[in-house]
């Protein structure tokens, strides 16, 4: 029998979108983060560009939903968040829920408090980096430097 191994301390980039900072969400969003046992290394409201938008979701463009996304994520302020600890990048992901509200587990962040508002975009109140390299990557285009 194999030893569990204990995840990696890691860093991810955490976005509250401007859905929940538009809901008064944000409280709720990182209370969960530190409430799970992850640390806040960083917390900023931001109100995205053009251009750093294009970059995060670089991988999306061409996609039918990514003009919308565009849009909705220029909409309003999101908050900017680095969260660290051990397996924190999966760990996020699994207190977000699955990308579709409908689907998302209840006791998730998106089943809890997302529902499909039957808008071109997935409002789905938040964001978390899928890789340590995208966690690094997006982290270099929120918090330069960090
Ligand atoms: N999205 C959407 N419709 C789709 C897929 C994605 O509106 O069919 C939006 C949604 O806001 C999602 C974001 O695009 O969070 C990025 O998509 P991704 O597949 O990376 O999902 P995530 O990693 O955020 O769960």
């Amino acid at each position: 029998m194999t030893e569990p191994t204990t995840p990696a301390i890691e860093r991810t980039l955490i976005l509250v979108k401007p859905d929940g900072v538009r809901r008064g969400l944000t409280g709720e969003i990182l209370r969960r983060v530190e409430a799970k046992g992850y640390t806040l290394a960083a917390v900023e409201l931001q109100h995205a560009t053009p251009d750093q938008l294009a970059t995060h979701y670089a991988e999306h463009e061409g996609k039918p939903f990514y003009a919308p996304l565009v849009e909705f994520m220029l909409s309003g302020p999101t908050l900017a968040v680095i969260a660290e600890g051990q397996g924190v990048i999966a760990g996020f992901r699994s207190l977000a829920g699955a990308t579709d509200p409908t689907a998302a587990a209840p006791g998730t962040i998106r089943g809890d408090m997302a529902r499909d508002w039957g808008l071109k975009v997935q409002q789905n109140l938040v964001h978390g980096s899928d890789s340590p390299e995208s966690a690094e990557r997006e982290i270099a285009i929120w918090f330069p430097g960090r």
